[in-house]
């Protein structure tokens, strides 16, 4: 088999996946290969929050207006201290044409993807890892079923334990976050809003949130080791359908690209979940190499993507500091400030464009491909 032509895609989480999508709608051919069994079981929801510009890129393939119809559509959050309702961010300000969070888990963004590529002709190969690479110029990738591959481009998409970062040697930079966060995913009996995202502010001990993910499910999140204390006291809870504990860190790959290889997603880079960007950057990333790789500036790609991670990795910092060490000024500040401040359109549209992240670097490619120019909204 003839492989040389193939870019090979090392991972199919979401990024993976992704890459694959955006790959293959550019009518280069790709080969996927993932170390598990499948996607990610239907009850984790881990990412939860698609965001306008993922929204954007994922449109001309379609696998937008699939996610759109299945998920909850997430326009406000009410901000509470110790129960008490303090203000609303509206994002629905924002100025983009899908001025929400799409509230879906992960499994099933993963498993409308894997849906497209198989209707494309793509089927990912599960249970097959990478194991090694040869020369990054024109790289080789050794399968664990013995087999090489002589690749146009290898891409990891392979985690926050990329095995392809460290067959190049590409260093790991960057630190551990103290303190441990917790996530529960609950039944309610009764419906909820799924439009509202609630946040509530515990004197002495940090943030935690209420998620949405429909009419009836919702994903509490905050800090502390115990999921249970997240729900603790809350009535109309029918079942706990998934809970986690999870450590931080702040990490990037010293490089995203080395020759013909290329990083992506938490394979090269990792923040806290605060501000919901993990999986989005991972997204953009594969989605802008998907647009060099066609146009053959692939060169460019490091360049313009360790801006975007920086600046990623020092706003979730400040969030998450934000949330985990609420004692300060902030939290006395915030009753008197933000009731005010939120009343003023365009201190509210800036708020509600942070919380989208719309006010990053958009990618320049996206603008031309959909008209996707804010400022001329
Ligand atoms: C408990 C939890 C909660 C989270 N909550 C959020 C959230 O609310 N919002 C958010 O944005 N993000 C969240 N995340 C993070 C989010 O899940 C990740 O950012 C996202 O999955 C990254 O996607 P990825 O495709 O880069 O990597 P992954 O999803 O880790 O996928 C990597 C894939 O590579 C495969 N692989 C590994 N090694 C190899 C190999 N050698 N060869 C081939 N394949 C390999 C793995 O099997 C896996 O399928 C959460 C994560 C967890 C664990």
């Amino acid at each position: 088999m003839a492989h040389h032509r193939v870019i090979l895609i090392a991972g199919a989480g979401p990024v993976g996946l992704a890459a694959a999508v955006e790959l293959t709608r550019r009518g280069l051919p790709v080969r996927i290969i993932d170390a598990g069994e499948g996607p990610t079981p239907p009850e984790q929801s881990r990412a939860l929050g698609t965001l306008p510009t993922t929204l954007a890129i994922l449109a001309a393939s379609g696998v937008s207006a699939r996610l759109l119809a299945e998920g909850a559509r997430i326009t406000g959050a009410d901000v509470a201290r110790d129960g008490h309702r303090l203000f609303s961010i509206e994002v629905s300000a924002a100025r983009t044409p899908t001025p929400f969070i799409l509230s879906l888990p992960q499994g099933r963004t993963e498993r409308i993807m894997v849906e497209w590529l198989a209707a494309h002709g793509v089927g990912v190969e599960w249970n097959l890892a990478l194991e090694d690479i040869v020369d990054t110029h024109k790289p080789r990738a050794i399968l664990a079923n013995g087999e090489t591959v002589a690749a146009r481009a290898v891409v990891g998409c392979d985690g926050v334990h990329s095995r392809v970062r460290e067959a190049v040697g590409i260093p790991w930079r960057g630190e551990g976050y103290p303190g441990v966060f917790s996530l529960a995913d609950v039944r309610f009996s009764a419906p909820i809003d799924p439009t509202r995202a609630k946040v509530n502010i515990r004197s002495g001990i940090g943030g935690s949130a209420l998620l949405p993910f429909g009419p009836h499910a919702g994903r509490y999140i905050g800090l502390g080791g115990d999921p249970e204390a997240l729900y603790n006291g809350v009535s109309g809870i029918e079942a706990v359908t998934w809970t986690s504990r999870f450590s931080v860190a702040f990490r990037r790959a010293e490089r995203m690209a080395k020759g013909r290889v290329f990083l992506a997603g938490d394979a090269a880079h990792v923040h806290s979940p605060v501000g919901g960007r993990g999986m989005n950057l991972g997204i953009w990333d594969a989605a802008t190499l998907a647009f060099l790789l066609a146009e053959g500036r692939e060169t460019e790609y490091e360049t313009k993507r360790l801006p975007v991670v920086d600046e990623v990795l020092k706003v979730t910092r400040q969030m998450t500091d934000m949330v985990s060490r609420p004692g300060g000024p902030m939290l006395w500040l915030l009753p008197f400030a933000m009731p005010l401040v939120t009343r003023v359109p365009t201190v509210a549209r800036r708020i509600a464009e942070r919380a989208l992240a719309l006010d990053l670097p958009q990618p320049e490619w996206l603008a031309a491909d959909y008209g996707m120019n804010r400022d001329a909204g």
